[in-house]
């Protein structure tokens, strides 16, 4: 079936797409009595509608037992993280061990640093790229003032080149290839928030690592979205957050990936907490430290049980699914909105770049547009009209359909919408 901007196109394919049923699984917004167009599941992901449930029988649970929950709760709290470990290694490509559901994104990125980034006298620089997220990149430079260096000197930053959007994987080989004996570690972003980029992270992180370089990813757009294979890309680090992609509700409990080679180090540099130590001995209470010997060694406190049930709701969906029918189906959804909007600059006269790469490897679900000669008014005419996405200064709109919940209809209403808004113009 070749693409069409059609109506009748939509229904169909959204009719032969096999997981379309499970947007029913989903609470989505409402716009003059009708589901929003909603394109930021990249920023927070729906709500699953069996979330609520998941809260209140933790709700239930601790007003019926109070502290007798941490072990007679439906599902106890004390070992609640453990529910996750097979849903998130699976989703990652790590084994079991390696996973960790714990904490939010930048705290684990700060503290997996502690026992990643260890600069020396000759090797301390941090590679990364050029405008990472604002969180990530303050991650950074403190890291490296908190050794005692300058940001200006530690970081390295791979940028676009003049007139371009996104990076070249042959600038980073580069800069690996002529700096990489005085940088410590590489930490960029797997798929960038901005462009939608999607690093080659098995090539990157090889070519890295054969420098001596230490490798972590921060994975906040590329959980959920792309393919991940962390253990055999032997990546040594990594994190991300479950509010995006993983539809987890919003500063919803976090993710750590530590890959095995580091677990049961005694001379790791690691911030510990009781969370961290052998479950055995946990309420011995014993003042020596035992890490787990997994990346459960990286927790410092016992469960935020309300976050994590909503995950729970979110992984159930996750569990039921093929991750590589998910991600085919986020391609054909991206690919279906540059026709789309094709179609709508061919019938205005309105340019729209699209800045996110196209290829196959290249790109998740995110589409990045750069409307030229448009200001937000655009943007406020769309989002009164029940389209949900977002707007980044100086002309960028980022559409993220994601495969769990939008429709190839979600995309046909959008472009009619934008459609019949750039003409009205
Ligand atoms: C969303 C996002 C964050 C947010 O960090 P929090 O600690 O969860 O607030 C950080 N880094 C990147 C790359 C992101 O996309």
């Amino acid at each position: 079936m070749s693409m069409k901007f059609t109506k009748e196109y939509a229904l169909e394919a959204d009719a032969q797409d096999r997981l379309s049923p499970l947007r029913k699984e989903f609470r989505i917004p409402q716009h003059k009595g009708e589901d929003v167009m909603y394109f930021t599941g990249n920023s927070l992901g729906l709500q699953p509608v069996k979330a609520k449930q998941y809260i209140e029988e933790e709700l239930e649970d601790w007003a019926n037992l109070g502290v007798e929950g941490h072990e007679h709760a439906r599902r106890p709290w004390m070992p609640y993280h453990e529910n996750f470990t097979k849903s998130l290694a699976r989703i990652v490509g790590a084994e079991e061990s390696e996973v960790v559901s714990v904490g939010t994104l930048t705290n684990n990125l700060h503290l997996l640093m502690v026992s990643f980034y260890r600069p020396t006298k000759n090797r301390y620089k941090i590679l990364c790229e050029a405008k990472a997220f604002p969180s990530d990149q303050y991650a950074l430079a403190s890291q490296a003032r908190f050794h005692g260096y300058e940001p200006k000197d530690a970081i390295i930053e791979v940028a676009p080149r003049e007139g371009e959007h996104t990076i070249r994987e042959e600038d980073f080989l580069q800069v690996i290839e002529e700096h990489g004996e005085s940088i410590a570690m590489m930490m960029v972003g797997g798929v960038n928030y901005y462009t939608g980029q999607v690093f080659d992270m098995g090539k990157l992180t090889s070519a890295a690592q054969k420098k001596g370089i230490v490798v972590g990813w921060d994975l906040a757009h590329g959980v959920g979205n792309i393919e991940l294979k962390l253990h055999d890309w032997n990546v040594d680090f990594a994190a991300w957050c479950t509010y995006k992609y993983l539809n987890s509700g919003p500063g919803s409990i976090a993710g750590l990936f530590v890959h095995k080679r580091h677990h049961g180090l005694s001379d790791i540099p690691r911030f510990e907490g009781w969370w961290g130590h052998d479950k055995s001995t946990r309420f011995a209470m014993p003042d020596q430290f035992v890490p787990i010997p997994t990346a459960e060694a990286w927790q410092l406190s016992n469960a935020p049980v309300f976050a994590m049930a909503a995950q729970r709701a979110s992984l159930d969906l996750y569990d039921k699914v093929e991750l590589a029918e998910l991600r085919a189906k986020g391609r054909k959804l991206s690919q279906y909105l540059r026709f789309v909007l094709a179609e709508v600059s061919a019938q205005t006269g309105q340019p729209i770049e699209v800045i996110t790469p196209s290829g196959e490897s290249e790109s998740g679900c995110q589409v990045s547009t750069l409307f030229p000669g448009q200001g937000k008014d655009l943007f406020n005419r769309l989002l009164a009209k029940g389209v949900i996405a977002d707007w980044r200064e100086p002309h960028v709109i980022r559409l993220a359909p994601v495969p769990m919940y939008n429709s190839f209809t979600d995309i046909y209403r959008f472009g009619e919408t934008l459609l019949a808004e750039l003409k009205n113009a």
